[in-house]
Parts: C-alpha cells; structure tokens; sequence
C-alpha cells in the first residue's frame, strides 16, 4: 500500500542508467499486451493509478520503477507481443531484456501475467525460460480468472503447471483476477517471501 512512483526509463536498453544501484530487492512484472498487467499491479499494491491501465497498442512505453520502500522495487516491463513491431526492434528489444535478467543481480523474480485464456504463448516460454536460465524465480500468472468458470479455471491451471513441471520449484503458477480479487493472498505471500530473502 506504501508503493510508489520511482522512475521512469525511456526504453530497456537504458534501464541500468536509471535504475538505483542494483542493491536491495526487485521484482520484475511482464507479460504480452493487454495480459492485465497493470491492473494486477494496481490490485496487488491497493491502488488505482498507479500502473495505468488502457495504453495505445504498440506505442513506446516506458519502463516504471516503483518503490515498495528503501529497499525494495517493483519494475513495470513494457508488454510485449505487439504484431506491428518490426523485427529489429523486437530484437533490440529481447537483447536488452536478457541482459537485464543476467545482470541484474538484485532481481529475486519475476511476475510473467497471461491472460487465463491465452495462457504460455511463445514470448511468454521465452521469458520463463530467460528468467529460470539466469536462476531468477518465476510467478506465472494467469489473469482475469473471473473470464473462466471454476472448473475451466482449475483445468487451466493444472494444465499449466504441468506444461511448466520441467522448470520444477523455479517456476510457480497461480489465477488471478483483479476484478475479483481472486488469488491476491497467495500472490501476496509469494511476492512477500521473495521481498524478504
Ligand atoms: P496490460 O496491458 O497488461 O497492462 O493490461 P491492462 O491491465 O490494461 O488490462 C487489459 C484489459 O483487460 C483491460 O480492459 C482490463 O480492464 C481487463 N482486465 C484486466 N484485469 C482483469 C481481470 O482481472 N478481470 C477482467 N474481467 N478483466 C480484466
């Protein structure tokens, strides 16, 4: 509830120029365009602005930096997955997105959202695969759970924990639904275990 604005980077490339010393606790949030992102992180810190909901498909975003406290941050990936991105900037895009999961050695996990009816796409195995590659934990997120009924809801998410089994306790995977707050507790202890090391 204490989580508030930071900093804003202009693109990935240069987050490290913007970012605070790489000490403390940070938490990466990413996930394809439109995958709720921003309303999660609204719902998970009790606030209704604070990651803005409803951006221009495929416009620059810029990457926000929240603080938690002194200590500890949250970082707003910019969504990924637009088709009208030419290739050389998804390229740029994915190399400075790598580098940023090897380098930064502060960064204790990383939330992936999917929506829960368009679960695991290609960029998001991609980023699951990047994150547990540079030994970073992975919160595989499945939003708007209210879309689903229970029964498809749980369906879903077993089939996903059996798709992501190989990455064994690397990867964990839980529904969500910001709408209905669903889900909010366990999120909260996952994201407080790894905030507290
Ligand atoms: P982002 O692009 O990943 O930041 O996604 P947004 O948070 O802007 O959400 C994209 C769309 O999905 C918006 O129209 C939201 O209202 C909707 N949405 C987000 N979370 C939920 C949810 O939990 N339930 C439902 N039903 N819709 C949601």
């Amino acid at each position: 509830r204490q989580t508030k604005f930071l900093i804003s980077a202009p693109d990935i490339a240069h987050l490290d120029q913007y970012l605070p010393g790489d000490v403390g606790v940070e938490i990466a949030f990413a996930g394809r365009s439109n995958a709720g992102k921003s309303s999660a992180l609204n719902a998970l810190t009790e606030q209704k602005n604070l990651a803005r909901t409803s951006k221009t498909p495929g416009r620059t975003q810029l990457i926000n930096v929240f603080a938690l406290d002194d200590d500890r941050r949250l970082v707003d990936l910019p969504g990924y997955g637009f088709a009208q991105v030419p290739l050389a900037m998804k390229k740029k895009w994915q190399a400075a997105l790598g580098e940023y999961l090897q380098k930064r050695s502060c960064l204790s996990g990383v939330v992936v959202l999917m929506d829960i009816r368009h679960p695991l796409k290609d960029l998001d195995m991609q980023m699951i695969e990047w994150a547990v590659m540079s030994e970073i934990p992975v919160l595989a997120l499945l939003t708007k759970a209210d879309k689903l009924a229970q029964s498809a809801k749980m369906k879903t998410v077993n089939d996903v924990r059996k798709k992501l089994a190989d990455f064994g306790d690397w990867v964990q995977v839980e529904s969500f639904s910001s709408l209905k707050g669903t889900g909010k507790p366990k999120v909260l202890g996952i994201l407080n275990k790894w905030c507290n090391p």
